[in-house]
């Protein structure tokens, strides 16, 4: 079977929507789902992030005692989100939400909402920055198959894409060997600061591995304090690589400003790998201050969670500075569900 892309400009075409059912294809649909089915589907979907779209289909083949809805429904509930997308969008001009860099000043009311007169705060705006490889796909070329040619690209502004995030890539090794050179020196046994040895993703590039069957090994994702998503980025081929975070930084400090702070399970040997990038006077310049979460801090040594863990740190308040944990928490729920989709999906 031949599998043409849904082209955008052909709806809303009177031949795809009547009587608020969808036709399963562009010019002679044989099969209609309803716009109910889909919004239905949609809103499981974000409450039980498990129940898959193929987990729908089945379901509805055994209602209509049928076994061919599979495709149909799964280009229905593309072309369901495609005019989502552009109600959104025309909404969003409309409201002037538009603006570059807006959700990501105004997702959260309580980080962004200032009072009148209100006194500066020590830490102006407070995210956490994490990876997790719960979210990987396979590539096709592990089973032997032609990956199936999908040009759609993600459009949500959550998305940092991989060419910004590869534009950082050599930045870092530059940095990653400089910080080689200070581990090996010799130092005194108990002024060991060992973050770099003890944990995988503070080691050397070289060093982060992933599975060569997986395109997508994962996501690395910043939140606000309160745990909304600010922006992401694929993990593609490899383990957490220091260009991720420092592309997610790159955009987040030339929208916050000065005096922001920054969360990230290694954020102790993060700071000298940022310091020695091409972001780091940028990053000294704004006061940005690194720390390790309460969670994770825990488990570096003593003298690490002097410096870095947020009860030490004046201007964190209650802080535990692990937002992406929360996040995962849920995304962890997608994961099954992503294993084998193309990579728009
Ligand atoms: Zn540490
Ligand atoms: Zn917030």
């Amino acid at each position: 079977m031949s599998f043409q892309p849904l082209i955008s400009h052909r709806y809303p075409n009177e031949t795809l929507i009547y009587h608020g059912y969808l036709g399963c294809s562009p010019l002679y649909p044989s099969v209609a789902i309803s716009i109910r089915t889909l919004a239905t589907y949609r809103q499981y979907h974000q409450t039980c992030p498990q129940f898959s779209i193929q987990a729908q289909c089945k379901a509805l083949c055994h209602l209509h005692n049928v076994g061919l809805l599979m495709c149909h429904n799964l280009y229905a509930y593309d072309v369901y989100l495609e005019i989502l997308h552009h109600v959104d969008r025309r909404l969003n001009e409309v409201r002037k939400c538009n603006t570059p860099n807006w959700r990501i000043l105004n997702a959260c009311p309580c980080c962004s909402y200032k009072l009148d007169e209100e006194a500066p705060q020590v830490i102006d705006r407070l995210f956490s920055i994490n990876g997790n490889n719960s979210l990987k796909r396979w590539a096709s070329l592990t089973y032997g198959l032609t990956p199936r040619v999908d040009p759609r690209q993600a459009r949500s502004d959550y998305w940092v894409d991989r060419v910004t995030v590869d534009k950082f890539k050599d930045t870092v090794r530059r940095s990653e060997d400089d910080w080689e050179d200070q581990v090996a020196k010799p130092v005194e046994p108990e002024l060991t600061f060992n973050c770099t040895e003890r944990w995988r993703n503070a080691g050397p590039e070289q060093r982060k591995k992933m599975f060569a069957v997986f395109d997508e090994s994962g996501i690395f994702v910043a939140t606000c304090w309160h745990r909304f998503v600010l922006l992401m980025c694929d993990m593609v081929r490899s383990g957490e690589l220091a260009k991720y975070p420092l592309a997610l930084m790159s955009q987040l400090l030339s929208v916050f400003g000065a005096n922001a702070s920054c969360a990230y399970d290694i954020g102790c040997a993060f700071s000298k790998t940022l310091g020695n990038s091409s972001l780091g006077p940028l990053a000294q310049s704004l006061n940005l201050r690194m720390m390790v979460g309460a969670f994770h801090g825990h488990a570096h040594n003593r003298r690490c969670q002097l410096d870095w863990h947020p009860m030490y740190i004046e201007g964190t308040g209650l802080t535990e500075g692990e937002g992406c944990e929360h996040v995962f928490s849920s995304s962890n729920e997608l994961a099954q569900g992503t294993r084998h989709t193309s990579r728009f999906h």
